[in-house]
């Protein structure tokens, strides 16, 4: 019969110059201790690649390993120094794990499989029977070696986002690639400062290339994007805009709600979610309640169906026709003389000509809505976060379309 030993040394696939020299097994323990000795003659040096002799032997490490059946397993084996010539006495590089990482590749390319689809680390580390931290840094590695993989490639059309994060005013501004539907980075705030260091991760060929950037009206924003990305055109698309529109409604809801409780009338409360949803969107319910609200003819009714109309200038089929809606719109909702939407056309009438440019690129709202909501979800099960490092690791990790694995 084969040696445990043996066995193992099959199962691992290490090369020769690694010995299995001893298996501990803990039944009680429900743990298998593989013990590994170095048996080469020569070492390479870690930094230069040349041939050295061995100088001594590191203090014993561990690495957590892919359990044996049910079995934690751990390699335990003591690393040699290499004596180089040019570059002095090196710990060298060992085929199970990266430098200073305290499981092996196996484990960790299984630990970043894991967490793809449980999406959060404390499902993983339940799952793994890990500690928090230790996956919160497998994750971060993954990460790293993922962005050091990321060819420049091109980026024609790009999506500036600010996101709330935190309570109070803390935001965060995240660059989408919107043509490969994946974040590239993302910073701490939204100022111009910020943004030109968001901008500045592209290289100065991805620069020269952009060809659109859809953003929201916030000035810095258009700054940065004037001075970085000269060539490329802002694009104030639909997203964007229903953000601003969205918020002029329901400030119109707030104050009628607040005079109409003045005098006992308690309609508007509790509505604000039927003035965000589409039509199309609604179930049957939602639907009756909102026809029951649309009934009583309030001004909120009508700042809804302004918002809602202009839905129909993104299908306008050439920027002419795009041209007028837009200033027949901007005409009545003038008229309606409900001043959030006044002062929000105000503010659209200034950036026409980039609300405008959506028609030379018609770049898909789809993508800056998906990213946007998967990033809402890592925010909700981001209750271990230690700020924000951590939280732009979550990011890139599930919207990154980063090659993580080892
Ligand atoms: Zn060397």
């Amino acid at each position: 019969m084969q040696k445990l030993t043996d066995h193992y040394q099959q199962l691992l696939g290490f090369p020769a110059t690694w010995k299995v020299d001893d298996v501990n097994l803990s039944v009680s323990g429900l743990k298998i201790e593989v013990h590994l000795c170095f048996v080469g003659d020569e070492v390479l040096c870690p930094k230069c690649g040349e041939h050295g002799k061995v100088y001594d032997q590191a203090p014993e490490q561990r690495w957590r390993h892919l359990d044996t059946m049910q079995f934690e397993t751990i390699i335990i084996a003591r690393i040699p120094r290499c004596q180089c010539e040019t570059c002095g006495v090196k710990t060298i590089a060992v085929p199970w794990a990266a430098p200073h990482s305290r499981f092996t590749l196996l484990f960790e390319g299984f630990t970043v499989s894991l967490l793809q689809h449980c999406s959060s680390v404390q499902a993983a580390s339940n799952i793994l029977k890990l500690d928090w931290h230790a996956v919160d840094q497998i994750m971060k590695r993954a990460v790293e070696r993922g962005l050091m993989r990321r060819k420049p490639d091109n980026v024609l059309h790009v999506g500036i986002d600010e996101k709330s994060f935190r309570s109070g005013h803390k935001y965060i501004t995240i660059l989408n690639d919107l043509d490969r539907s994946r974040v590239l980075d993302i910073i701490e705030d939204r100022t111009l400062k910020g943004t030109k260091k968001l901008l500045e991760t592209l290289s100065k060929q991805q620069k020269a290339r952009v060809a659109s950037v859809s953003l929201d009206m916030w000035q810095p924003f258009t700054t940065a994007v004037t001075k970085l990305l000269p060539k490329a055109d802002i694009v104030h698309d639909r997203f964007h805009i229903s953000k601003y529109l969205n918020d002029a409604v329901n400030k119109v809801r707030n104050q009628e709600s607040h005079e109409l409780q003045k005098n006992g009338d308690k309609s508007l409360v509790g509505s604000k979610y039927s003035w965000l949803r589409n039509p199309e969107n609604m179930t049957i319910s939602q639907r009756a309640r909102f026809d029951e609200l649309m009934a009583c003819e309030l001004k909120t009714g009508v700042a809804w169906g302004l918002k809602n109309v202009f839905r129909d200038f993104w299908n306008c089929s050439s920027e002419l026709r795009g041209e007028l809606f837009f200033t027949y719109w901007c005409e009545i909702v003038d008229k309606s003389g409900l001043k959030p939407l006044v002062k929000v056309k105000g503010l659209m009438e200034r950036h026409k000509d980039n609300i405008l440019n959506y028609f030379k690129h018609k770049v898909s709202n789809a993508v800056s809505e998906g990213l946007n909501s998967k990033i809402q979800l890592l925010k909700a099960t981001a209750r271990g976060f230690r700020g924000f490092e951590s939280y732009r690791t979550r990011i890139l990790f599930y919207c990154g379309k980063l090659d993580m694995y080892i």
